[in-house]
């Protein structure tokens, strides 16, 4: 039998009582998660959930694996902590895999805590190596929480400081269905990536330190550009010489059926930043770049607890895992089997306006009439899939994007059960909502 947990109730009032409130969390009716095996949660009356969001493209590997969970352990049982300047391996063996695994000439990294570290970080070397200091972001992006990161952070959900830092310059998504410009794809030519050029020439000294973006926005919404459209914009930024750092927080560690998802594109930054998956739940974050932009940054850095050997630990486990469960290559394959399901279900129901993704990322944009946004269906559809054991995500500058970004370690019968169980909450959703 189950413990005895305090519930939802006492946590949502503790949480009232000593959490800042910015601290949200979905559902109407939330259950407790208490344990986790795999792709399934089990909640405080021992209710199995399968989990569709893997903490927004954390446990890649699935929850609590074996043999990471046993490697962290054993790390944590010999030596936790040394900080960087005392000797140890771990750092350095996860440095040199990154090197391996990262596409290009990425070789030299440095480990941080979180994503937002990483972009950080990220954002400074690129201004060390350039000597410039003005950086161009896209409108729904996410990037952190600091006060860079968030200023270069389009997405205004995510956009809380009533006083950003300036210098930041914002271009137009690759946001087909809604696009900026009106357009359709191909005929469009790509007129979102050559608008960077405009916005380095109307809004900027042209002193461009970088270019930050996501391959495929998360919290954006699952915006997922045309298949040219980063080389269009590394083109450009080569003409200004400036640099492109790619975020692969949400997106890395074979989430889109590629290790790293700007592969999908043909195209590889100057920077990328990792974070999320790379610990598979154990917290770790990291920048890589070039030989060439990485060996500008020669003045002392440190981070306390970032590459301590726990964390680069779960790291070199995670990678393990990756590879020899080959869950880059499940992720392509049963990820391919889920957008066809979505797009089938697409032509039944008429709220899924536009379903997109690469991989084990997709998304469904829920829509009324003429496109107008379904925030509130899209809750409904959370709500009703929780309670049938099925946690999804949703995301999106109007919170209308369901988000599939599954453990990659689900499969087709996994993918038919989900798909059944979303077909039977959206005929319901519709029914209630008058859309059917
Ligand atoms: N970049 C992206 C693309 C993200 O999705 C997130 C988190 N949602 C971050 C950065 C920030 O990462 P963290 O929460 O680890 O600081």
């Amino acid at each position: 039998g189950e413990k005895n947990y305090i519930g939802p109730d006492a946590i949502i009032d503790k949480k009232k009582e000593y959490l800042i409130p910015c601290v949200y969390h979905f559902y109407k009716n939330p259950m407790q998660l208490v344990r986790a095996k795999g792709k399934y949660f089990y909640d405080q009356a021992g209710k199995e959930y399968l989990d569709l969001f893997a903490g927004v493209s954390v446990m890649n590997a699935g929850h609590c694996h074996p043999e990471i969970t046993d490697r962290v352990c054993e790390q944590v049982k010999t030596l936790q902590h040394t900080c960087t300047i005392y000797l140890n391996q771990p750092i350095v063996d996860l440095a040199e895999k990154l090197a391996e695994v990262t596409p290009g000439n990425l070789k030299k990294s440095f480990f941080v805590n979180s994503g937002t570290e990483a972009n950080e970080g990220a954002l400074l070397l690129a201004k060390l190596y350039t000597g410039n200091s003005e950086y161009i972001a896209l409108k729904q992006g996410l990037h952190g929480r600091t006060h860079l990161t968030m200023s270069i952070t389009g997405l205004s959900f995510w956009r809380t400081d009533p006083n950003p830092a300036g210098g930041i310059s914002f271009a137009p998504d690759a946001y087909c269905y809604r696009c900026p410009y009106g357009l359709e794809y191909p005929g469009c030519d790509l007129k979102c990536a050559r608008a960077i050029r405009d916005v380095i020439e109307t809004s900027t000294s042209k002193q461009v330190a970088a270019l930050i973006a996501e391959p495929i926005q998360g919290n954006g919404g699952i915006i997922t550009p045309p298949p040219e459209y980063f080389k269009v914009v590394r083109d450009i930024l080569d003409e200004y010489g400036a640099l492109l750092i790619i975020d692969e927080v949400q997106t890395g560690f074979g989430r889109t059926g590629k290790m790293f998802a700007i592969e999908n594109w043909g195209v590889t930054p100057d920077i990328m930043t990792m974070a999320k998956a790379l610990g598979n739940g154990v917290p770790i974050g990291a920048f890589t770049a070039t030989e060439e932009v990485a060996d500008v940054y020669t003045r002392p850095g440190a981070s306390t607890l970032g590459g301590n050997p726990v964390s680069a630990t779960a790291g070199l486990a995670t990678l393990k895992v990756i590879e020899e469960e080959k869950l880059t290559e499940n992720a392509a394959e049963v990820g391919l089997y889920f957008k066809n399901g979505l797009e089938n279900l697409a032509k039944r129901h008429r709220i899924i306006g536009d379903v997109r993704g690469l991989g084990l990322m997709l998304g469904a944009e829920l829509v009324k009439e003429n496109k107008e946004p379904a925030p509130d269906e899209t809750d409904l559809v959370l709500e009703k899939m929780k309670d049938r054991g099925i946690l999804i995500g949703k995301n999106g500058p109007s919170r209308n994007v369901l988000a599939f970004q599954p453990p990659l370690i689900i499969n087709k019968k996994d993918v038919e059960q989900v798909i059944a169980t979303l077909d039977e909450v959206l005929n319901e959703v519709e029914k209630e909502a008058g859309l059917d």
